[in-house]
């Protein structure tokens, strides 16, 4: 299965080892884990073929929380002649996908999914000093991972996180990152080579 906004599932959000019952369509499949979606229900499985087809959306059932206000901030520079009701539409349209078709990323602490260039971003996977030195082939990672901080970090001593929080090494899946307590989250944008960090802790 290939998502807008989550590349590589199998190694970031990984379906279950066996086959259950997908809540929603009550068949037994290899499914996501429903269980940390926001949602004052209660769901514990959701096959593939469910959350893309869009058995979320009209319900509030949520896989993860998008930045909307930056998003329609971002569309009105892009797109001055839009009035607000086209820009209202076009995020609508926009965090759906990401917020009702997307599987959910688990995370220490709950954020807002980044925006750059007018949608969201794509997550491609965590980050380390050795994956920001492959994505800056001829320049520097140290360059490129400051220059990628959203707005929402805080932190404002950059050093500080590249010298003494950001791992070394390339965290491969899930089950790596599960083991360490600081975690930067590294997105692509759709429409540009820009790259979009953001991080937390347990
Ligand atoms: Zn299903």
């Amino acid at each position: 299965m290939m998502y807008t906004y989550l590349e590589h599932p199998e190694k970031y959000s990984p379906l279950s080892e066996e086959e259950e019952t997908c809540d929603f369509c009550g068949q037994e499949k290899l499914c996501f884990d429903a269980s940390f979606f926001y949602s004052a229900e209660d769901h514990d499985f959701i096959c593939p073929q469910c959350l893309t087809g869009g058995k979320l959306i009209g319900r509030e059932i949520f896989t993860c929380d998008g930045d909307i206000d930056e998003l329609k901030r971002q569309l009105s520079v892009l797109h001055p002649e839009w009035s607000v009701e086209m820009i209202d539409a076009d995020a609508a349209q926009k965090t759906t996908a990401l917020e009702k078709t997307t599987p959910h990323l688990i995370t220490w602490q709950d954020w807002s999914w980044p925006a750059a260039d007018g949608d969201y971003c794509k997550f491609i996977g965590y980050g380390s000093k050795e994956k920001f030195a492959a994505l800056a082939p001829g320049t520097s990672g140290e360059e490129l991972f400051k220059s990628s901080l959203y707005y929402t970090v805080e932190e404002d001593d950059d050093d500080e996180l590249w010298e003494d929080l950001l791992p070394e090494d390339d965290i491969a899946d899930y089950d790596e990152s599960a083991d360490i307590p600081q975690l930067f989250y590294v997105f692509r944008s759709l429409h540009s080579d820009r790259i979009v960090t953001v991080w937390d802790s347990n």
